[in-house]
């Protein structure tokens, strides 16, 4: 059984990316990736806190605009535009979730597709699916680094996702369907989902629940991606049961240090394409 280490291997292509930076800063090209946190969420504080960093170690330019929960639809949606605008600036990321009262679509919106490092605009989703250039969104981009890194087949395998959200679920499948795989998408209406996930070769886990998937639930052999983060009294942990999976899988990613870190890795890889893009190299 292998343990697919996803920070390792984060931090492999961060080396990478920190020498594409500095290629880059040679020709007068300074990547830059603008941040923007509305409101208090300790989770978000954190997340935008660990982008800073991660941009930092790799030479990205960061910066972070911090406004009050209080700030109206309005007015974020105006600094968006004027960030649009500023050709100093080549990645826009707002962190989700918003306060309530702001529209998530509206926001992501309204972001412009060259600038979109997370791969949320319609745009970027529509670009995904039908196989053109642009952004794809982070987790799965990340996934499927990692399954290329570790030289995991994919193409011709069943590959089941487990979740359709926008950032992870949908995209994750549509790029293994781009890969050949042959995908199955599974969600809370799926009947009998163990037999489901049992057919998989590949089953990727973005549900967002503690211990969803136990050893009943996998194919002996599968590679398991657990894409979960669920805090619990006992520390961070993922959506698969990883001590009972990792006694049936031939692969599976831990959590922490299998998809998160290859998730901010991708928006650092996003965001030094955004530059090149933005200044034709
Ligand atoms: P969402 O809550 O948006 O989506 C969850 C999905 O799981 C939905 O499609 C839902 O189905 C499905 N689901 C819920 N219950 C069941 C069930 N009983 N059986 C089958 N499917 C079910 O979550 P996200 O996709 O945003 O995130 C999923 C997890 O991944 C979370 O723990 C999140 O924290 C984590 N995450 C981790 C990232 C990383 O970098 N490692 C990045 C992003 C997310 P339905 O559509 O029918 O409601």
């Amino acid at each position: 059984m292998q343990i697919l280490d996803g920070k390792a291997t984060a931090k492999q292509i961060q080396g990478e990316l920190s020498a594409e930076v500095q290629a880059l800063k040679d020709k007068g090209i300074h990547p830059s990736l603008t941040v923007i946190l509305v409101g208090d969420d300790p989770a978000s504080q954190v997340y935008v806190r660990n982008k800073e960093r991660a941009c930092q170690k790799v030479g990205i330019e960061s910066r972070t605009i911090r406004l009050p929960k209080e700030t109206q639809e309005a007015e974020l949606l105006s600094l968006i535009e004027k960030l649009n605008r500023d050709p100093d600036v080549h990645g826009i990321l707002v962190q989700l979730p918003l306060p309530e009262g702001i529209s998530e679509e509206k926001v992501i919106c309204t972001i412009s597709p060259e600038k979109d490092v997370d791969g949320f605009h319609p745009v970027s989703m529509g670009r995904l699916l039908l196989g053109q250039d642009g952004f794809r969104s982070c987790t799965p981009y990340g996934i499927m680094e990692l399954l290329r890194r570790y030289q995991l087949p994919i193409a011709g395998q069943e590959a089941v996702v487990v979740g359709r959200s926008n950032i992870v679920g949908k995209p994750m499948a549509a790029l293994l369907l781009a890969e050949n795989a042959t995908v199955t998408v599974c969600h809370s209406r799926t009947r009998n989902l163990g037999e489901v996930t049992r057919r998989a070769d590949l089953l990727v886990v973005a549900v967002g629940k503690e211990n969803f998937v136990g050893r009943e639930m996998v194919k002996p052999g599968a590679v398991v991606i657990d894409v979960g983060i669920n805090r619990t009294e006992a520390g961070i942990c993922g959506d698969v049961n990883f001590s009972e999976v990792k006694e049936v899988a031939s692969a599976i990613t831990p959590v922490p240090g299998g998809v998160g870190p290859m998730t901010i890795t991708m928006l650092l890889a996003n965001t030094i394409r955004a530059a090149r893009r933005a200044c034709s190299v």
